[in-house]
Protein backbone atom coordinates (compact mmCIF):
# COMPACT_ATOMS: atom_id res chain seq x y z
CA UNK A 1 0.00 0.00 0.00
CA UNK A 2 2.90 2.39 1.10
CA UNK A 3 4.83 1.37 -1.89
CA UNK A 4 1.57 2.19 -4.14
CA UNK A 5 0.90 5.39 -2.95
CA UNK A 6 4.74 6.34 -2.94
CA UNK A 7 4.33 5.04 -6.51
CA UNK A 8 1.73 7.20 -7.32
CA UNK A 9 3.05 10.57 -5.79
CA UNK A 10 6.35 10.03 -8.17
CA UNK A 11 3.62 9.77 -11.00
CA UNK A 12 2.00 12.86 -10.32
CA UNK A 13 4.53 15.16 -9.30
CA UNK A 14 6.69 13.69 -12.49
CA UNK A 15 4.20 15.42 -14.72
CA UNK A 16 5.18 18.60 -13.26
CA UNK A 17 8.64 18.94 -14.54
CA UNK A 18 11.43 21.06 -13.01
CA UNK A 19 8.55 22.22 -10.89
CA UNK A 20 8.66 20.16 -7.68
CA UNK A 21 10.56 17.24 -6.33
CA UNK A 22 9.45 14.53 -4.26
CA UNK A 23 10.12 16.27 -1.34
CA UNK A 24 7.99 18.88 -2.21
CA UNK A 25 4.38 16.68 -1.98
CA UNK A 26 4.07 17.80 1.91
CA UNK A 27 3.84 21.15 0.49
CA UNK A 28 1.45 21.09 -2.08
CA UNK A 29 -0.49 19.06 0.66
CA UNK A 30 -0.44 21.60 4.10
CA UNK A 31 1.22 24.93 4.62
CA UNK A 32 3.10 23.87 7.28
CA UNK A 33 6.39 23.11 5.63
CA UNK A 34 6.69 25.86 3.95
CA UNK A 35 9.75 28.35 4.35
CA UNK A 36 9.21 31.57 6.03
CA UNK A 37 9.82 33.59 2.33
CA UNK A 38 7.30 31.31 0.64
CA UNK A 39 5.04 31.45 3.37
CA UNK A 40 5.12 35.28 3.40
CA UNK A 41 5.09 36.03 -0.41
CA UNK A 42 1.96 33.96 -0.42
CA UNK A 43 0.19 35.77 2.03
CA UNK A 44 0.99 38.84 0.18
CA UNK A 45 -0.50 37.38 -3.00
CA UNK A 46 -3.59 35.80 -1.43
CA UNK A 47 -4.18 38.68 -0.08
CA UNK A 48 -4.10 40.34 -3.36
CA UNK A 49 -6.32 38.19 -4.83
CA UNK A 50 -9.07 38.89 -2.47
CA UNK A 51 -8.71 42.93 -2.37
CA UNK A 52 -8.73 42.52 -6.35
CA UNK A 53 -11.55 40.23 -6.18
CA UNK A 54 -13.69 42.04 -3.37
CA UNK A 55 -13.34 45.97 -5.73
CA UNK A 56 -14.32 43.50 -9.26
CA UNK A 57 -17.35 42.53 -6.88
CA UNK A 58 -18.30 45.88 -5.44
CA UNK A 59 -18.65 47.10 -8.60
CA UNK A 60 -20.32 44.18 -10.63
CA UNK A 61 -23.23 43.56 -7.68
CA UNK A 62 -24.83 47.07 -7.96
CA UNK A 63 -24.76 47.17 -11.55
CA UNK A 64 -26.92 43.92 -11.57
CA UNK A 65 -29.68 45.54 -10.04
CA UNK A 66 -30.73 47.48 -13.52
CA UNK A 67 -31.57 44.14 -14.33
CA UNK A 68 -33.15 42.73 -11.79
CA UNK A 69 -35.52 45.88 -11.72
CA UNK A 70 -36.22 45.02 -15.10
CA UNK A 71 -37.11 41.69 -15.44
CA UNK A 72 -38.16 40.51 -11.58
CA UNK A 73 -41.60 41.43 -9.52
CA UNK A 74 -41.54 43.94 -6.87
CA UNK A 75 -40.95 44.31 -4.04
CA UNK A 76 -38.82 41.24 -5.02
CA UNK A 77 -36.63 43.28 -7.01
CA UNK A 78 -36.01 45.72 -4.43
CA UNK A 79 -35.56 43.72 -1.65
CA UNK A 80 -32.79 41.96 -3.73
CA UNK A 81 -31.25 45.47 -4.82
CA UNK A 82 -31.38 45.91 -1.00
CA UNK A 83 -28.83 43.06 -0.20
CA UNK A 84 -26.95 43.76 -3.25
CA UNK A 85 -26.40 47.04 -1.64
CA UNK A 86 -25.44 45.73 1.59
CA UNK A 87 -23.05 43.11 -0.33
CA UNK A 88 -21.19 45.91 -1.99
CA UNK A 89 -21.18 47.89 1.59
CA UNK A 90 -19.37 44.79 2.40
CA UNK A 91 -17.15 44.22 -0.34
CA UNK A 92 -16.10 48.28 -0.24
CA UNK A 93 -15.03 47.63 3.59
CA UNK A 94 -13.06 44.42 2.61
CA UNK A 95 -11.20 45.65 -0.14
CA UNK A 96 -10.06 48.78 1.78
CA UNK A 97 -9.55 47.52 5.49
CA UNK A 98 -7.28 44.89 4.44
CA UNK A 99 -3.44 45.71 4.15
CA UNK A 100 -1.07 42.55 3.47
CA UNK A 101 1.08 42.16 6.34
CA UNK A 102 2.83 39.02 5.12
CA UNK A 103 0.67 37.26 7.88
CA UNK A 104 -0.88 34.04 6.72
CA UNK A 105 -3.53 34.33 8.89
CA UNK A 106 -4.45 37.46 7.89
CA UNK A 107 -4.74 36.11 4.42
CA UNK A 108 -7.18 33.45 5.43
CA UNK A 109 -8.80 35.34 7.71
CA UNK A 110 -9.13 37.64 4.22
CA UNK A 111 -10.37 34.91 1.96
CA UNK A 112 -12.79 33.68 4.34
CA UNK A 113 -14.38 37.20 4.32
CA UNK A 114 -14.16 37.60 0.52
CA UNK A 115 -16.09 33.55 0.91
CA UNK A 116 -18.76 34.26 3.21
CA UNK A 117 -19.86 37.79 2.04
CA UNK A 118 -21.69 36.13 -1.05
CA UNK A 119 -22.22 33.33 0.96
CA UNK A 120 -24.50 35.11 2.85
CA UNK A 121 -25.84 36.64 -0.19
CA UNK A 122 -26.88 33.44 -1.58
CA UNK A 123 -28.51 32.43 1.73
CA UNK A 124 -30.69 35.80 1.64
CA UNK A 125 -31.53 35.90 -1.53
CA UNK A 126 -32.76 32.18 -1.36
CA UNK A 127 -34.70 32.85 1.28
CA UNK A 128 -36.49 35.41 -0.47
CA UNK A 129 -36.59 33.48 -4.13
CA UNK A 130 -37.94 30.78 -2.73
CA UNK A 131 -41.67 32.11 -1.83
CA UNK A 132 -42.01 32.58 -6.04
CA UNK A 133 -41.89 30.87 -8.80
CA UNK A 134 -41.25 32.76 -11.49
CA UNK A 135 -41.23 31.81 -15.34
CA UNK A 136 -39.86 33.04 -18.80
CA UNK A 137 -37.17 35.97 -18.61
CA UNK A 138 -37.58 36.14 -14.29
CA UNK A 139 -37.35 32.72 -14.19
CA UNK A 140 -34.01 33.24 -15.86
CA UNK A 141 -32.64 35.92 -14.11
CA UNK A 142 -33.51 33.79 -10.63
CA UNK A 143 -32.07 30.85 -11.98
CA UNK A 144 -28.97 33.21 -11.98
CA UNK A 145 -28.73 33.19 -8.30
CA UNK A 146 -28.81 29.40 -7.77
CA UNK A 147 -25.01 29.42 -9.78
CA UNK A 148 -23.31 31.50 -7.01
CA UNK A 149 -22.20 28.38 -5.58
CA UNK A 150 -20.62 26.86 -8.36
CA UNK A 151 -18.72 30.63 -8.65
CA UNK A 152 -17.34 30.22 -5.58
CA UNK A 153 -16.17 27.13 -6.23
CA UNK A 154 -14.49 27.61 -9.63
CA UNK A 155 -13.19 31.31 -7.95
CA UNK A 156 -10.66 29.29 -5.42
CA UNK A 157 -8.75 28.34 -8.46
CA UNK A 158 -7.77 31.86 -8.47
CA UNK A 159 -5.46 31.36 -5.24
CA UNK A 160 -1.85 29.48 -4.71
CA UNK A 161 -3.57 27.63 -1.83
CA UNK A 162 -2.53 23.65 -0.77
CA UNK A 163 -4.81 20.69 -0.72
CA UNK A 164 -5.76 21.19 3.01
CA UNK A 165 -6.23 24.57 2.54
CA UNK A 166 -8.05 24.20 -0.58
CA UNK A 167 -10.74 21.37 0.88
CA UNK A 168 -11.08 23.77 4.06
CA UNK A 169 -12.30 26.83 1.62
CA UNK A 170 -14.58 24.61 -0.64
CA UNK A 171 -16.51 22.22 2.14
CA UNK A 172 -18.61 25.33 3.69
CA UNK A 173 -20.24 25.18 0.03
CA UNK A 174 -20.76 21.45 -0.26
CA UNK A 175 -22.02 21.18 3.41
CA UNK A 176 -24.25 24.05 2.97
CA UNK A 177 -25.50 22.03 -0.56
CA UNK A 178 -26.11 19.07 1.55
CA UNK A 179 -27.83 20.88 4.51
CA UNK A 180 -30.19 22.75 2.10
CA UNK A 181 -31.53 19.53 0.42
CA UNK A 182 -31.64 17.78 4.24
CA UNK A 183 -33.70 20.84 5.67
CA UNK A 184 -36.02 20.89 1.93
CA UNK A 185 -36.10 17.21 0.97
CA UNK A 186 -39.81 17.77 0.13
CA UNK A 187 -39.30 20.31 -2.74
CA UNK A 188 -35.94 18.61 -4.19
CA UNK A 189 -36.11 16.71 -7.42
CA UNK A 190 -33.60 13.54 -6.52
CA UNK A 191 -31.30 14.14 -9.24
CA UNK A 192 -31.49 17.49 -10.09
CA UNK A 193 -30.36 17.41 -6.14
CA UNK A 194 -27.47 14.89 -6.66
CA UNK A 195 -26.50 16.07 -10.13
CA UNK A 196 -26.12 19.78 -8.66
CA UNK A 197 -23.89 18.15 -5.63
CA UNK A 198 -21.95 16.02 -8.27
CA UNK A 199 -20.96 19.28 -10.17
CA UNK A 200 -20.03 21.04 -7.41
CA UNK A 201 -17.61 18.49 -6.44
CA UNK A 202 -16.20 18.20 -10.32
CA UNK A 203 -15.45 21.86 -9.94
CA UNK A 204 -14.07 21.41 -6.53
CA UNK A 205 -11.46 19.25 -7.83
CA UNK A 206 -10.60 20.70 -10.70
CA UNK A 207 -10.25 24.40 -8.50
CA UNK A 208 -8.15 22.21 -6.22
CA UNK A 209 -5.91 21.01 -9.19
CA UNK A 210 -5.43 24.73 -10.14
CA UNK A 211 -4.72 25.71 -7.09
CA UNK A 212 -1.73 23.28 -6.29
CA UNK A 213 -0.16 24.01 -9.36
CA UNK A 214 -0.36 27.21 -8.97
CA UNK A 215 1.36 26.98 -5.39
CA UNK A 216 3.86 24.31 -7.67
CA UNK A 217 4.96 27.06 -9.89
CA UNK A 218 5.08 29.52 -7.23
CA UNK A 219 7.04 27.31 -4.89
CA UNK A 220 9.61 26.64 -8.27
CA UNK A 221 9.96 30.11 -9.01
CA UNK A 222 10.60 31.38 -5.56
CA UNK A 223 13.39 29.00 -5.06
CA UNK A 224 14.89 30.56 -8.26
CA UNK A 225 14.64 33.89 -6.96
CA UNK A 226 15.71 33.55 -3.48
CA UNK A 227 19.29 31.25 -4.00
CA UNK A 228 22.36 32.68 -5.26
CA UNK A 229 23.12 31.00 -8.58
CA UNK A 230 27.25 30.07 -8.27
CA UNK A 231 26.51 29.05 -4.92
CA UNK A 232 22.89 28.26 -4.15
CA UNK A 233 22.86 29.50 -0.68
CA UNK A 234 20.11 31.90 -0.60
CA UNK A 235 20.29 35.29 -2.56
CA UNK A 236 21.54 39.04 -0.44
CA UNK A 237 17.76 40.15 -1.85
CA UNK A 238 16.21 37.42 0.43
CA UNK A 239 18.93 37.76 2.96
CA UNK A 240 17.39 41.19 3.32
CA UNK A 241 13.78 39.73 3.50
CA UNK A 242 14.30 37.14 5.80
CA UNK A 243 16.28 39.38 7.98
CA UNK A 244 13.27 41.73 8.14
CA UNK A 245 10.53 38.73 8.45
CA UNK A 246 13.26 37.31 11.99
CA UNK A 247 13.81 40.85 13.06
CA UNK A 248 9.96 41.22 13.57
CA UNK A 249 9.59 37.72 15.40
CA UNK A 250 12.74 38.67 17.44
CA UNK A 251 11.06 42.04 18.41
CA UNK A 252 7.59 40.55 19.17
CA UNK A 253 8.63 37.20 20.82
CA UNK A 254 11.66 38.08 22.91
CA UNK A 255 13.56 35.24 20.95
CA UNK A 256 17.30 35.75 20.29
CA UNK A 257 18.70 36.77 16.65
CA UNK A 258 22.43 36.76 15.83
CA UNK A 259 23.93 37.77 12.41
CA UNK A 260 27.30 37.08 11.48
CA UNK A 261 28.95 38.97 8.54
CA UNK A 262 31.84 37.21 6.90
CA UNK A 263 34.51 38.44 4.56
CA UNK A 264 36.92 36.27 2.86
CA UNK A 265 40.44 37.00 3.23
CA UNK A 266 42.94 38.41 1.09
CA UNK A 267 40.33 36.49 -1.84
CA UNK A 268 41.27 39.24 -4.65
CA UNK A 269 44.91 37.26 -4.12
CA UNK A 270 43.08 33.99 -5.51
CA UNK A 271 41.84 35.35 -8.56
CA UNK A 272 44.87 37.26 -9.38
CA UNK A 273 47.15 34.00 -9.24
CA UNK A 274 45.00 30.95 -9.88
CA UNK A 275 42.68 33.21 -12.21
CA UNK A 276 39.08 34.01 -11.65
CA UNK A 277 37.43 29.92 -11.99
CA UNK A 278 39.40 28.72 -8.99
CA UNK A 279 38.05 31.93 -7.18
CA UNK A 280 34.59 31.16 -8.00
CA UNK A 281 35.22 26.92 -7.06
CA UNK A 282 36.55 27.96 -4.00
CA UNK A 283 33.42 29.88 -2.96
CA UNK A 284 31.27 27.43 -4.33
CA UNK A 285 33.43 24.94 -2.34
CA UNK A 286 32.62 27.41 1.62
CA UNK A 287 29.11 27.98 0.66
CA UNK A 288 28.85 23.87 0.47
CA UNK A 289 31.04 23.35 3.68
CA UNK A 290 29.32 25.78 5.46
CA UNK A 291 26.06 24.82 4.63
CA UNK A 292 26.70 21.30 6.04
CA UNK A 293 27.99 22.45 9.39
CA UNK A 294 24.72 24.72 10.33
CA UNK A 295 21.54 23.74 11.64
CA UNK A 296 18.70 23.52 9.65
CA UNK A 297 17.15 26.36 10.78
CA UNK A 298 20.33 28.56 10.34
CA UNK A 299 20.60 30.78 6.91
CA UNK A 300 23.28 31.25 4.86
CA UNK A 301 23.37 34.16 2.68
CA UNK A 302 25.70 34.91 -0.39
CA UNK A 303 25.84 39.11 0.15
CA UNK A 304 27.95 39.73 -2.52
CA UNK A 305 31.36 38.78 -4.00
CA UNK A 306 33.37 37.27 -1.30
CA UNK A 307 31.03 38.34 2.16
CA UNK A 308 28.69 36.22 2.97
CA UNK A 309 25.77 36.84 5.99
CA UNK A 310 24.94 33.85 8.31
CA UNK A 311 21.35 34.79 10.07
CA UNK A 312 21.08 32.40 13.41
CA UNK A 313 17.46 32.76 14.50
CA UNK A 314 16.78 31.41 18.21
CA UNK A 315 20.75 31.90 18.73
CA UNK A 316 22.37 33.85 22.12
CA UNK A 317 25.27 35.87 21.93
CA UNK A 318 27.56 32.78 23.49
CA UNK A 319 26.15 30.52 21.33
CA UNK A 320 26.70 32.13 17.99
CA UNK A 321 30.48 32.45 19.45
CA UNK A 322 30.11 28.40 19.89
CA UNK A 323 29.11 27.88 16.41
CA UNK A 324 31.73 30.34 14.78
CA UNK A 325 34.53 28.39 17.09
CA UNK A 326 33.05 25.04 15.83
CA UNK A 327 33.16 26.71 12.27
CA UNK A 328 36.60 28.17 12.44
CA UNK A 329 37.97 25.14 14.49
CA UNK A 330 37.20 22.75 11.18
CA UNK A 331 38.46 25.40 8.63
CA UNK A 332 36.72 27.19 5.80
CA UNK A 333 38.37 25.03 3.29
CA UNK A 334 41.41 25.80 1.46
CA UNK A 335 42.95 28.48 -0.89
CA UNK A 336 43.89 26.51 -4.23
CA UNK A 337 47.36 27.12 -3.25
CA UNK A 338 46.96 24.45 -0.09
CA UNK A 339 46.94 27.19 2.54
CA UNK A 340 43.74 27.76 4.54
CA UNK A 341 41.18 29.73 3.93
CA UNK A 342 40.29 32.43 6.20
CA UNK A 343 37.48 35.24 7.04
CA UNK A 344 37.23 38.01 9.42
CA UNK A 345 33.97 37.64 10.92
CA UNK A 346 31.63 40.38 12.54
CA UNK A 347 28.88 39.06 15.20
CA UNK A 348 26.13 41.20 16.73
CA UNK A 349 22.69 40.06 18.37
CA UNK A 350 19.39 41.91 18.38
CA UNK A 351 19.11 41.97 22.40
CA UNK A 352 22.17 42.19 23.39
CA UNK A 353 23.53 44.81 21.15
CA UNK A 354 19.79 46.52 21.54
CA UNK A 355 19.46 47.66 18.03
CA UNK A 356 16.61 49.50 16.70
CA UNK A 357 15.77 47.46 13.71
CA UNK A 358 17.44 45.13 11.03
CA UNK A 359 19.05 47.76 9.16
CA UNK A 360 21.43 48.74 12.39
CA UNK A 361 22.01 44.92 13.54
CA UNK A 362 23.55 44.56 10.19
CA UNK A 363 25.52 47.64 10.36
CA UNK A 364 27.34 46.28 13.46
CA UNK A 365 28.14 42.92 11.94
CA UNK A 366 29.48 44.95 8.82
CA UNK A 367 31.09 46.98 11.02
CA UNK A 368 32.55 44.50 13.62
CA UNK A 369 33.93 42.57 10.32
CA UNK A 370 36.02 45.89 9.35
CA UNK A 371 37.07 45.83 12.86
CA UNK A 372 38.63 42.60 12.60
CA UNK A 373 40.21 43.28 9.18
CA UNK A 374 41.67 45.88 10.88
CA UNK A 375 43.24 44.39 13.84
CA UNK A 376 44.24 41.52 11.39
CA UNK A 377 41.92 39.55 10.20
CA UNK A 378 41.04 35.47 10.49
CA UNK A 379 39.23 36.55 13.81
CA UNK A 380 35.64 37.24 15.03
CA UNK A 381 34.86 40.59 16.31
CA UNK A 382 31.31 40.73 18.74
CA UNK A 383 30.19 43.07 20.91
CA UNK A 384 31.89 43.53 24.95
CA UNK A 385 35.21 40.91 23.99
CA UNK A 386 35.70 42.57 20.73
CA UNK A 387 38.10 39.92 19.81
CA UNK A 388 38.40 36.13 20.22
CA UNK A 389 41.16 33.94 19.82
CA UNK A 390 42.41 33.58 16.64
CA UNK A 391 42.02 29.35 16.70
CA UNK A 392 39.78 29.72 19.80
P1 LIG B 1 40.40 41.52 2.45
O1 LIG B 1 38.94 41.30 2.43
O2 LIG B 1 41.11 40.57 3.33
O3 LIG B 1 40.76 42.94 2.78
O4 LIG B 1 40.97 41.23 1.02
P2 LIG B 1 40.18 40.89 -0.29
O5 LIG B 1 41.18 40.55 -1.35
O6 LIG B 1 39.19 39.84 0.00
O7 LIG B 1 39.55 42.29 -0.53
P3 LIG B 1 38.28 42.81 -1.27
O8 LIG B 1 37.09 42.59 -0.45
O9 LIG B 1 38.61 44.24 -1.60
O10 LIG B 1 38.21 42.01 -2.60
C1 LIG B 1 37.26 41.08 -2.88
C2 LIG B 1 37.62 40.39 -4.14
O11 LIG B 1 36.77 39.28 -4.34
C3 LIG B 1 37.46 41.23 -5.37
C4 LIG B 1 37.11 40.27 -6.44
O12 LIG B 1 38.25 40.01 -7.23
C5 LIG B 1 36.74 39.02 -5.71
N1 LIG B 1 35.41 38.57 -6.07
C6 LIG B 1 34.24 39.17 -5.79
N2 LIG B 1 33.22 38.44 -6.30
C7 LIG B 1 33.76 37.36 -6.89
C8 LIG B 1 33.21 36.25 -7.59
O13 LIG B 1 32.00 36.10 -7.76
N3 LIG B 1 34.07 35.33 -8.08
C9 LIG B 1 35.42 35.47 -7.90
N4 LIG B 1 36.20 34.53 -8.39
N5 LIG B 1 35.96 36.50 -7.26
C10 LIG B 1 35.15 37.44 -6.75
MG1 LIG C 1 34.89 42.12 0.50
MG1 LIG D 1 37.67 40.07 1.41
Amino acid sequence: MGRLSMLFWVKVLGLLPGEVGHGDAGSLLSPHRHMPLLASRRAHMLLNRVRLFSCLFSILTPLWIVVDIYTLPSPLSWQLAGLRLLATLAFVWLTRALRPDGRLLQAWRGMAMLFAIPSLFYLFSHLLLSHYSLVGVSGIISAGYTFLPFVLLAGLAIFPLTLVECLVFALPALLAHLLSGYLQWSAMVPPVFWGAFWLQVLIAGVSALACTTQLAFMMALVRQAVRDPLTGVFSRRSAEEMLELLAVQAQRSGMPLAVVFIDLDHFKSINDSFGHAAGDQTLKRLAADLGLQLRKSDILCRWGGEEFLLLLPQTTLPQARLVLRRVRRRGLGLRPDGQPLTASMGLAEWHEDEVADWPALLALADARMYQAKQQGRNRVVSGDDAVLAQTA
